[in-house]
């Protein structure tokens, strides 16, 4: 990353007009792009993500505020002059043409001299890990090697920015992640600014730099993956992010007494919301050590995951009605440490509680 921007936006809003009424898909974005960052805007169905992609590319227009491309003001620019290109989930490779034509197409119609053509998609195909497969028909090709000819097609035009949405939504799990992997390697590899777009948190934590995660039209938090997962400015991002196990309550002298525990937050008082994620959570019998927090309920249910086994507990007094997750590594057996129906104490370290907001 250079540091400079590669893409801004001022304060965007964008509505439609839909039977009659207006619809505001985004609310008020503003964003700082760094040139050569790996971007994701990450949120729920119908938080308008897309439509902030959109409006970068010049799909759409804004009802209100600027978009800027390298510092300059493209907002009224239409798509084919934006230094930016576009990668969809659907592939939309030409059918009749061969992988190694479908890659050199744009090249082409620009009149690229046939020598450069010949350099520039060959090492494209390399970048992408297509070498050998050049006269190939896309319906010759798995899903994931189709993607990658549409990336290699979208990058040989050589644009400042390539913004991708959720371009590995039709890939099964085992080559979503390992496409996730590819992806971040070939962005590293041509430097290029990647804005992507997705619903999965898992694959924005994989790849980004940073994430924007958004609500209901508007960005609430902007950050780099472990500070979003670390530190959730929200409980909205909270529970998007993983698993929130969410604990309300009012704190005195910097302990929140729930759950026939109580929950140690340093320097707090008054009203708060506290986060602690089940991985850092230990399950047992015994009443934990006073420098720990600790709750006691049920174990409701225990499920083996393999590498961990997952447990819901209630909590007891007061707080019934809250359930908290908690991992446990198989690291060293494969029995669960408590059954269903068991009386349990949950205990984490103090730094492991995060008060949202
Ligand atoms: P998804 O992951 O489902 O694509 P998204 O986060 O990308 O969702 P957008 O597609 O940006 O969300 O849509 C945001 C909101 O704007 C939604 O409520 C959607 O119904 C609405 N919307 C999007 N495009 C239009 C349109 N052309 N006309 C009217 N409403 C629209």
């Amino acid at each position: 990353m250079t540091g400079l921007s590669a893409i801004e936006l001022e304060d965007v809003v964008k509505e439609y007009l839909s039977h009659g009424e207006v619809v505001q898909a985004v609310k008020g974005v503003t964003l700082d792009i760094a040139e050569g960052e790996f971007f994701s805007l990450l949120g729920p169905s119908g938080c308008g993500k897309t439509t902030t992609m959109r409006m970068v590319a010049g799909f759409e227009q804004p009802t209100k505020g600027l978009v800027k491309l390298h510092g300059q003001d493209v907002t009224n620019v239409p798509p084919n002059r934006r230094d930016v290109n576009m990668v969809f989930q659907s592939y939309a490779l030409f059918p009749h043409m061969s992988v190694w034509d479908n890659v050199a197409f744009g090249l082409k119609q620009k009149r690229t001299p046939a020598d450069e053509i010949r350099r520039r998609v060959g090492e494209m195909l390399e970048i992408v890990d297509l070498t050998g497969r050049e006269r190939r028909r896309p319906r010759e090709m798995s899903g994931g090697q189709q993607q990658r000819v549409a990336l290699a097609r979208a990058l040989v035009n050589r644009p400042r920015a390539l913004l991708l949405d959720e371009p590995l939504g039709a890939l099964d799990l085992k080559l979503r992640q390992a496409m996730q992997i590819e992806l971040k390697r070939i962005q590293r590899e041509v430097g290029i600014t990647f804005v992507y777009v997705t619903h999965d948190q898992g694959e924005a934590l994989t790849m980004s730099d940073r994430i924007a995660v958004m609500n209901d039209g508007l960005v609430e938090q902007l950050a780099d993956p472990r500070e979003i997962y670390e530190r959730p400015a929200t409980a909205f991002v909270a529970g998007f992010i993983g698993t929130s196990n969410l604990l309300t309550g009012a704190a005195a002298g910097g302990v929140l007494k729930v759950g026939g525990g109580r929950v140690l937050v340093p320097g707090h008082d008054g009203d708060v919301t506290v986060t602690v994620r089940p991985e850092k959570i230990t399950i047992g019998t015994e009443e934990p050590a006073p420098e720990l927090s600790g709750v006691r309920g049920t174990v409701a249910e225990v499920v083996y995951l393999g590498t961990y086994n997952s447990y819901a507990v209630n909590l007891a007094d007061g707080a019934d009605g809250t359930v908290i997750t908690v991992f446990e590594q198989n690291a060293h057996d494969a029995t669960a440490t408590a059954e269903r129906g068991d009386s349990v104490w949950l205990s984490w370290q103090a730094q492991h509680s995060y008060v949202i907001g």
